[in-house]
């Protein structure tokens, strides 16, 4: 059997429901996710719980938001001056733009609420602060190939195609 150490390509279905058990997001309709173990493609808490299993294994694994997509930082949402975008874009609620901080930091901003003149914006990530519930079933574990590990994500089937 092929354990699931760094290096190998996993294949699985998940499903990721929030703390009240609300549906996220699945593969269940679609094929299944893969990714190359031990670079950090999925969030920490999941790819730990994950390490040393086998095809057909199952489990259902609870990642905090420390190990998840992080705690929710008040200082990213913000509301801004509807002069800080371009006149003649349309804005609407749930558009996203991407931004630099003063850190030099890349933020994806979504919009989540529009005013006459304000926008108010947030940029944490839209899980962060949840407790992710996922559900998962290792389908696929194989050997990544050199050049997969050289450019840190998988090819073929469910990865890069390029
Ligand atoms: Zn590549």
């Amino acid at each position: 059997m092929a354990n699931i150490t760094n290096g190998k390509v996993v294949s699985m279905h998940y499903t990721l429901k929030d703390a009240s058990g609300k549906e996220m997001d699945s593969s269940a309709k679609g094929d299944p996710l893969s990714y190359l173990h031990g670079v950090g493609q999925i969030v920490p808490g999941l790819e730990k719980e994950i390490e040393g299993m086998n095809v057909g294994d199952k489990k259902n694994v609870i990642v905090q938001p420390k190990d998840g997509y992080g705690e929710v930082n008040p200082d990213l949402r913000q509301s801004v001056d509807r002069s800080m975008f371009p006149k003649e874009q349309a804005l609407q609620e749930g558009m996203q733009f991407g931004a630099e901080l003063a850190s030099g930091d890349q933020v994806i901003f979504t919009i989540k609420k529009i005013e006459t003149d304000k926008v108010h914006i947030d940029g944490n990530h839209p899980l962060a602060g949840q407790t992710l519930h996922f559900d998962i079933e290792i389908v696929e574990v194989r050997d990544a190939t050199e050049e997969e590990i050289e450019h840190g994500h998988v090819h073929g089937p469910g990865g890069h195609h390029h």
